[in-house]
């Protein structure tokens, strides 16, 4: 099913009292495991829902026990801002401490509740050497996905996650510059996971583009091609028979789409949850030879 949507300017709310940030809350990984643990009820996928659900739970709770991470100096933060540059980029950060750690405590958390084929897959966390680990961490920061080890690569982009999370948590929505290209987070230089049309408050029926890293989010006009700016065209498809929660948006343009998740439709939709929980739809727009611009690290797939 597929219908063409009006312009951006016919559409979005006037400019100038839009919030153009939006950092996320304290709550956001149990709020993303409780929406996983909703969605997998009569899944077909849902064993894996489930399993993606506890390792939700475990990142909140990493994010709750953790020290307070430390910012980039107010000089630098200043600088990014007037540079149009994401302040929180793991090129100017680097891989924060304890990370190691964060993703070992993870991976033995997952590990009581796989069966032993699962438990194997997630062995190499714990065992292999400081300097892989380092290695596949710099690999999934920088987009690089063909030499990661995909039953690794969740728990270790799980662990990021969390050390992003907490520093951006931090920030002010106003130390951050809106970015010159809406496709790549302003607060942290990663790709969107999917849009997502919120409800409520000042964003209310404003759509915003989801961080894969630092769980930012950032406005979008509905009806633009985030990966190449294109307005025109832009179609929106989703399964049969679907509830119309989850759909692809695809460009004519540059031939990718992003997933829009509509809170209208439902307020606990999750722009990572009912990414995750709308494989088909992925496998419908693979069949139609469209490519997928968001990127999802608790399951990485041939994406960038
Ligand atoms: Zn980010
Ligand atoms: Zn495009």
């Amino acid at each position: 099913m597929t219908t063409t949507l009006l312009q951006p300017g016919e559409i979005e709310a006037a400019a100038g009292s839009i919030p153009e940030l939006l950092l996320p809350p304290a709550d956001l990984f149990l709020s993303r495991a409780r929406r996983l643990e909703q969605l997998a009820e009569g899944h077909s996928l849902g064993d894996y829902l489930r399993f993606v659900g506890r390792l939700a739970r475990a990142q909140q709770e990493s994010l709750d026990a953790g020290p307070a991470a430390e910012l980039p100096v107010p000089e630098r933060l200043v600088q990014c801002r007037e540079h149009q540059m994401p302040p929180l980029s793991p090129a100017g950060l680097g891989l924060p401490d304890g990370w190691r750690d964060t993703a070992q405590q993870l991976a033995r958390t997952m590990l009581s509740s796989l069966p032993a084929a699962g438990q194997a897959a997630l062995k190499s966390v714990l065992e292999k050497q400081d300097a892989w680990l380092d290695e596949q961490a710099m690999q999934l920061l920088g987009g690089n996905i063909q030499g990661l080890d995909a039953a690794a690569a969740p728990i270790i982009g799980a662990a990021l996650q969390v050390h992003w999370a907490r520093l951006v948590r931090q920030l002010d929505p106003a130390q951050v510059a809106r970015p010159e290209h809406p496709n790549l987070c302003p607060v942290c230089g990663a790709h969107p996971v999917s849009s997502v049309v919120r409800v409520g408050g000042a964003q209310n029926g404003l759509r915003y583009l989801h961080c894969a890293l630092c769980n930012a989010e950032w406005h979008v006009v509905r009806a633009k091609c985030s990966n190449c700016d294109n307005t025109r065209g832009i179609a929106q498809d989703r399964l049969e028979g679907s509830d119309g929660v989850v759909q692809a948006e695809s460009c004519p343009e540059c031939n990718t789409y992003l997933k829009i998740i509509q809170q209208e439709k439902d307020p606990l939709a999750d722009p990572v949850a009912d990414d995750l929980a709308s494989l088909a739809l992925d496998w419908l727009m693979d069949e139609s030879g469209v490519a997928r611009s968001g990127i999802n690290w608790y399951l990485i797939q041939g994406q960038l």
